[in-house]
């Protein structure tokens, strides 16, 4: 259910694998992504369930309608019955509002900056990472009061430079933009490490205060994988403050 959990000064982090829901196969069992063809009953009942094992409202969870571009949405309270946005970074100053990041490989990037009292989700895969969704979500933080040198940033499960083989020339052109993303196969070949570019990026807007999940979600059984099975499930990262 909660594979990852932790709490700094009322900031609130947490990851999910995929165990402890009620999606059928190939979504089994803790499919949190409303949109990769689960049923819709066994998504809300899933995304009760995890509101519960975190002690959360499931009616105050920030869902996005994620598209891997570098839009941020600025929020105050849940999406209700309006559509949801097509954003990969929400940002909120509401203490108790949820904000949650939908994966299976890409990388699932929480902030917190626990004395403005600023929080934010970012969904990161490599061509959101090139364009930059986590500075993005950094600046509109700083616009609400938050300062880098006070976030707190953790990054979930993904899929990890061992792993994520790409060809060559998308190599060199992710590197270009973030040479820290640049990464070999363990047979290999050219690959990209997008957690590595998120933290080099953090690293450099000044947000030193840092975690990095150990879990790469190709190799864990325990995780969706997209690359690995193509039609499953997605894991969610969850943020807020008490
Ligand atoms: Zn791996």
């Amino acid at each position: 259910m909660i594979g990852r959990r932790d709490t700094v000064s009322g900031a609130h982090f947490a990851f999910t694998d995929r165990w402890g829901g009620v999606s059928a196969v190939p979504y089994e069992k803790l499919n949190l992504g409303g949109a990769v063809g689960d049923d819709a009953d066994a998504v809300r009942t899933n995304r009760e369930l995890a509101a519960k094992s975190l002690g959360i409202d499931p009616a105050r969870v920030v869902w996005m309608n994620q598209v891997h571009g570098a839009e941020v949405a600025v929020v105050s309270e849940a999406w209700g019955n309006r559509p949801v946005p097509e954003v990969d970074a929400v940002v909120t100053a509401e203490r108790g509002l949820a904000l949650a990041v939908l994966t299976a490989d890409c990388t699932p990037v929480l902030l917190a900056d626990p004395v403005a009292g600023v929080v934010a989700a970012a969904h990161a895969g490599r061509p959101g990472m090139i364009a930059g969704v986590v500075p993005a979500a950094v600046r509109a933080m700083a616009e609400l009061g938050a300062e880098p040198g006070r976030i707190v940033a953790r990054t979930g499960p993904a899929v990890c430079g061992r792993c994520y083989e790409v060809p060559d020339a998308m190599r060199a052109d992710v590197a270009a933009v973030e040479p820290a993303a640049y990464a070999e196969t363990s047979w290999g070949t050219p690959a990209v490490d997008v957690t590595a570019g998120v933290h080099a990026q953090l690293d450099r807007l000044g947000v030193h205060d840092r975690e990095q999940s150990p879990v790469c979600t190709l190799e864990s059984d325990d995780h969706f994988s997209y690359r690995r099975e193509r039609t499953t499930g997605r894991l969610a990262g969850y943020v807020w403050l008490d």
